[in-house]
């Protein structure tokens, strides 16, 4: 399996058009050993020529221009390179990148029953989906399940690879009305992903609100995790001057701390954990601070654009 970071910073990107935090200050000045990100974005592909995305980032556009193995076939016998989308949740940084994938090309779209209701019932703008000839097809993933999935249309062989769903206990976004919210299930919110093809397994979880812990044994069988490593502390965004919230309270587990990801880690673990979703004020994005070297010497590798490797 191949696999690509396209993106790896969370909502804003890094730096964010109108922050004035340390880090957005002196990445634009040209003060800090560090590089800039896109929003989150990791493609696979289980043969090298069929890609699946996780997540549908903002930047979307300009990460598919920017990697080749996504640019269309030359001629129309080949298959075109994107197979479909995997949604851990209904997040604007999770979701928007779909309408840049408007363009009359039809594509699987993988996301829970309640991600679905959210993005067809209440967001009429997604619709310009339907305008393509077969429209893109919504494929329903259960909260805890597995669903064998094929790089052809020929479902009839045995699965190319399976995509197991993993509930990861986060909330809906803000923007879902009250009406919505009542007919969607809670656990159907947010998940994690683990893509299997043969004995690997690679495991995608950026939004960790740490409220279930079934993605602890997921980490455990992964050759690679993508975890949440938005924010270093629980009160990183007050710091800054950037919320009053508390990452807790928006749904992200922090790094460091008592009760924290560090902390809650599995220590048994065999493949390689990689923070990605990060978050512009978080330190660890310089590449001289403290925070960045305790991440290196705990056994993390931090996600960056154009990231890639081989599972
Ligand atoms: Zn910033």
């Amino acid at each position: 399996m191949r696999v690509k970071v396209l993106g790896s910073a969370a909502g804003g990107g890094f730096p964010q058009w109108n922050c004035q935090c340390p880090n957005c200050s002196a990445l634009r000045n040209g003060k800090l050993k560090s590089r800039p990100r896109t929003q989150t974005q990791v493609i696979f592909s289980p043969d090298s020529k069929v890609w699946f995305l996780l997540c549908a980032s903002p930047d979307l556009r300009q990460q598919v221009l920017a990697a080749r193995e996504l640019s269309p076939p030359e001629n129309n016998s080949s298959p075109p390179p994107i197979g479909g989308l995997f949604l851990p949740s209904a997040d604007v940084d999770s979701v928007m990148g779909l309408l840049h994938l408007r363009e009359f090309q039809t594509f699987f779209v993988f996301a829970t029953r309640g991600v679905q209701c959210v993005l067809q019932k209440e967001n009429r703008i997604f619709r310009v989906l339907e305008r393509a000839n077969p429209p893109v097809k919504w494929q329903t993933l259960s909260a805890k399940g597995r669903l064998g999935c094929h790089l052809s249309e020929d479902s009839s062989g045995p699965a190319d690879f399976i995509c197991t769903t993993v509930p990861l206990g986060g909330c809906y976004p803000d923007y879902v009305s009250e009406e919505t919210l009542r007919a969607v299930p809670p656990e159907d919110a947010s998940v994690g992903l683990i893509m299997e093809q043969g004995e690997k397994r690679l495991f995608f979880a950026p939004s960790l609100s740490g409220s279930s812990t079934m993605w602890k044994s997921a980490v455990e069988s992964a050759d690679a995790t993508f975890i949440d490593g938005t924010f270093w502390s629980d009160d990183e965004l007050m710091r800054t001057g950037r919320s009053k919230k508390t990452a807790r309270e928006i749904g992200h587990l922090p790094l460091s701390g008592a009760g924290g990801l560090f902390e809650q880690f599995p220590r048994q673990t065999k493949g390689r954990k990689i923070l990605i979703h990060i978050n512009n004020t978080n330190p660890i994005l310089d590449e001289k601070s403290a925070e960045h070297r305790a991440v290196l010497d705990a056994g993390f590798e931090i996600a960056y654009d154009g990231m890639e490797f081989e599972l």
